[in-house]
């Protein structure tokens, strides 16, 4: 039987063809005309002021620390349960972060903890949409206007996703999505900072480019470039943005396929998680997900390494994730400890996700399915 990853690229249909016109055209350095027509479609389809491809959702993060002006003995707020970089791109600037709980339902940060949190130091709220499900948007817009601090999505899964009727990525000042090979669009590595905010848009265009004001320069505005701030090379190759371009043009019919494979998971799976005390995700009857993943919460740890080694047994991959950051070893050099976020070092313990990918087909998704139920948690 062949082995079912955990995740596989796919193809949407026009990716080498793309790449062959960059090369033809002959501009295959960042900011070219692909990387363009991203540009576009990012900001047309979502309704934002200015978006930015990054060569990472990492990198995007990074140009947010810049562009908050973070400055060592900066605070900020975010989810334990979250990816490296989230913390990462601050956590560079010499920012301490302050690791705040989630909720059990939706396993975003939970607002109703984050105001206690709050010193005359914090500069941001992190708001990561863990699977792409919207968190309490209104609460954490509100908490940080009232307290003056910035709010950034990291909007990584999210992507297409809807709080309260309004495009994820949209609602804090800055947002960042990743194109990495395991998000639902992808160019292998790659990103985007999506600007809310119009302050920022000049400073982001400059640091994005070397501290140089090339972006000016290009359109005339200025008639020699120069170093003006400090910056990185945050623009990726616009093969890549080929890539991404043909993955964007049929972004529907991707988010059409991924939220068949949910719903036929769910549906699956549901009387067998019932009978085995296992929950599926939540999605508040307000948010609308984007199709990230496919999670489950096992009752324990033993049942979750049990589930996954049963899988893997018979050639399925399954993964967990997220182990808490708050007890890594960088988490602890802020003297973080077990008990400082028991949600999430429950939730931790218990994650599960299931294979999940554009062209999983009908058959591989019932080996999964029917290999899940034959596992029982005892
Ligand atoms: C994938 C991911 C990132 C990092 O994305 P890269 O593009 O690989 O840098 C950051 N935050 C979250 C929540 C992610 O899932």
């Amino acid at each position: 039987m062949k082995p079912i990853p955990f995740n596989r690229a796919s193809l949407a249909g026009n990716e080498f063809r793309y790449i062959f016109q960059a090369l033809e055209i002959g501009h295959i350095s960042g900011d070219g005309g692909f990387t363009a027509k991203c540009h576009e479609f990012l900001e047309r389809e979502l309704g934002v002021g200015k978006a930015l491809l990054t060569t990472s959702c990492t990198h995007a993060l990074e140009m947010a620390a810049l562009l908050l002006d973070l400055q060592p003995g900066d605070e900020i707020i975010v989810p334990s349960f979250t990816f490296v970089s989230t913390v990462n791109a601050f956590v560079l600037r010499g920012v301490r972060p302050i690791f705040c709980d989630i909720r059990e339902d939706t396993l975003n940060i939970d607002e109703r903890k984050i105001e206690r949190l709050i010193t005359s130091r914090t500069r941001a709220i992190v708001a990561v949409h863990y699977a792409g499900v919207g968190c309490e948007m209104d609460s954490i817009l509100a908490l940080g206007a009232r307290h003056g601090i910035a709010v950034v999505e990291d909007n990584a899964h999210g992507l297409f996703g809807k709080f309260r009727g309004k495009k994820l990525g949209t609602l804090g000042c800055l947002a960042t999505q990743s194109f990495h090979e395991t998000k639902n669009f992808t160019c292998g590595e790659g990103g985007a900072l999506l600007i809310n905010d119009s302050q920022y848009i000049e400073r982001a265009e400059i640091i994005r480019e070397k501290g140089t004001n090339r972006n000016r320069f290009f359109r005339g505005q200025v008639d020699k470039y120069t170093w003006v701030d400090v910056g990185s090379s945050y623009l990726p190759s616009d093969v890549l943005a080929a890539f991404l371009f043909a993955q964007f043009e049929h972004w529907e019919q991707i988010q059409a396929s991924r939220s068949r494979i949910w719903e036929y998971y769910r549906k699956n799976v549901k009387e067998w998680a019932g009978q085995n005390r296992v929950k599926l995700p939540f999605v508040p009857e307000y948010c609308e997900q984007p199709w990230h993943m496919f999670y489950m919460l096992m009752p324990t740890l033993g049942a979750r390494q049990g589930l996954i080694a049963h899988l893997k047994a018979r050639e399925i991959l399954s993964v967990f994730h997220y182990l808490p950051l708050h007890l890594s070893e960088m988490g602890q050099r802020w003297g973080g400890k077990e008990g400082d976020c028991p949600v999430t070092e429950r939730v931790s313990d218990c994650v599960i996700r299931l294979p999940f990918y554009n062209e999983l087909s009908n058959g591989d998704q019932d080996r999964v399915v029917s290999a899940v139920r034959e596992f029982a948690c005892g």
